[in-house]
């Protein structure tokens, strides 16, 4: 089983406070992991180091075979090779939803604007946000806004997809919508790491489930053995707050 995306060893420091305390993480194809872990457990600066938007401290993330960890790479290039959706402010609020989905295909895959304008639109169509298109983000209510970002973020076909906190910015009544654009894009096969508050979408979606405390993963499993039984203290204390 070879990973789509794996990071080593990563370090992450912000002046004296050390987030990330040599955390190893791998994504295979087609799988769906969920990060959980308490706020400040470092799960956002987890994916933002994936994603290049931090620079590492210590430890490696291959892209395929790439180390996209060597500070040579192009890190716009490899972002488009990464979807990331934010928990907000996903979308240039001065575009319209369709500016905001064709902008990265346009510049790094270099398509042409009525070629990435139809796929666009028929991504958009998909999740029901066609007659949005034309509309800037404001006009939208915050579930159809992530709904757009999903979109915006694959578009580019990514290889993985990383998602941070989407729905929790949400008023609850939006949750799901948001919730049912991932599981179809689980179900369909999206490489997927996604940190999480939704225990029960987790339960649900993922395949396995990694439990960050501290800047370390304390544990992690398939959903079935990590909520039912988690092995570690930690775990379980975090666990027993959502119950
Ligand atoms: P989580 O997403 O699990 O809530 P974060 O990764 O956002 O955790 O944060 C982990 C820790 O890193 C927190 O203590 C946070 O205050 C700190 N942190 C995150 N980003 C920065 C930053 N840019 N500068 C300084 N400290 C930061
Ligand atoms: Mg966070």
């Amino acid at each position: 089983m070879s990973a789509v995306l794996r990071a080593t060893g990563i370090w992450k420091a912000f002046g004296e406070r050390e987030v990330l305390r040599g955390v190893d993480v791998e994504l295979a194809a087609h799988e769906v992991v969920a990060l959980i872990g308490a706020s400040g457990s470092g799960k956002s600066t987890l994916l933002r180091c994936l994603n290049l938007l931090e620079p590492i401290d210590d430890g490696q993330i291959f892209l395929g075979d790439e180390d996209i960890s060597d500070p040579r790479v192009n890190a716009n290039r490899i972002r488009a090779r990464l979807g990331a959706v934010f928990q907000s402010y996903n979308l240039f609020p001065h575009l319209s939803v369709l500016d905001n989905v064709t902008l990265a295909t346009r510049v790094v895959h270099r398509t042409g604007k009525r070629q990435a304008e139809e796929r666009a639109l028929a991504l958009l169509e998909r999740v029901g946000l066609a007659d949005k298109a034309r509309d800037h983000p404001d006009r939208l209510s915050g579930g159809q806004q992530q709904r757009a970002a999903i979109v915006r973020a694959i578009a580019t076909d990514p290889e993985v997809l990383l998602l941070d906190e989407i729905t929790s910015a949400l008023d609850p009544e939006l949750v799901g919508e948001v919730l049912e654009l991932v599981r179809q894009l689980a179900a369909e096969g999206t490489t997927i790491l996604m940190a999480t508050h939704e225990m029960a979408f987790a339960r649900d979606v993922a395949h396995r489930v990694v439990f960050l405390d501290a800047g370390t993963i304390v544990e992690e499993g398939p959903p079935a053995d990590v909520f039912r039984a988690p092995r570690e203290a930690r775990t379980r204390a975090f666990l027993s707050r959502f119950t």
